[in-house]
C-alpha cells in the first residue's frame, strides 16, 4: 500500500464503495468502573479519516498506546457489512507523576456503521428483498 499522509486521504480513495462511516466509541478505564466517555464521528469524503490511523488513547499520560481499528474497518468493507461492534485494549504504559509506570489497559468499545454508495433505500440494508 502506498504511504500517504493519512490525514488527507479521502474515503473514496481508500474505499470507493463507501459513502460514509459513522463511528461511535466508548472509552473505559482499565477497571471499567468509571462511566464511559463516548464520542461519535461521522466520516464523509474529504474529512479526516479516523479509520486509517490509530486513535489516541484517552489518557494523555499514556505512552505508546492507542487503539487501531483499521483492520476492523477493512473487514467490514470487504464483507460489505453495515454495522459491526468491536473492542480494543490499549497496550500502552501510563507514566504518571509520582507513581511507577503501569500498563494502561484502557478499553475502547466501538460501533461502526457504514453507508455504501449502492445503498439506495434505507430498508435495503439487512433485508434483501429476494423472492427465492
Ligand atoms: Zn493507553
Amino acid at each position: 500500500m502506498a504511504k500517504k499522509h493519512p490525514e488527507f486521504n479521502k474515503i473514496e480513495e481508500d474505499y470507493p464503495t463507501v459513502k460514509q462511516f459513522e463511528f461511535t466509541m466508548y472509552f473505559y478505564d482499565a477497571s471499567r468502573k468509571a462511566a464511559p466517555v463516548s464520542r461519535t464521528y461521522k466520516e464523509k469524503p474529504r474529512q479526516q479519516n479516523y479509520y486509517k490511523h490509530p486513535l489516541e488513547c484517552i489518557y494523555r499520560e499514556c505512552e505508546g498506546g492507542g487503539y487501531d481499528i483499521a483492520d476492523a474497518v477493512q473487514h467490514m468493507v470487504d464483507n460489505h457489512l453495515h454495522k459491526m461492534r468491536g473492542e480494543r485494549i490499549c497496550q500502552g504504559t501510563l507514566k504518571r507523576r509520582n507513581s511507577p509506570p503501569t500498563p494502561c489497559n484502557s478499553h475502547l468499545e466501538f460501533i461502526l456503521k457504514t453507508q455504501y454508495h449502492d445503498d439506495n433505500e434505507p430498508d435495503a440494508q439487512d433485508t434483501p428483498d429476494a423472492t427465492s
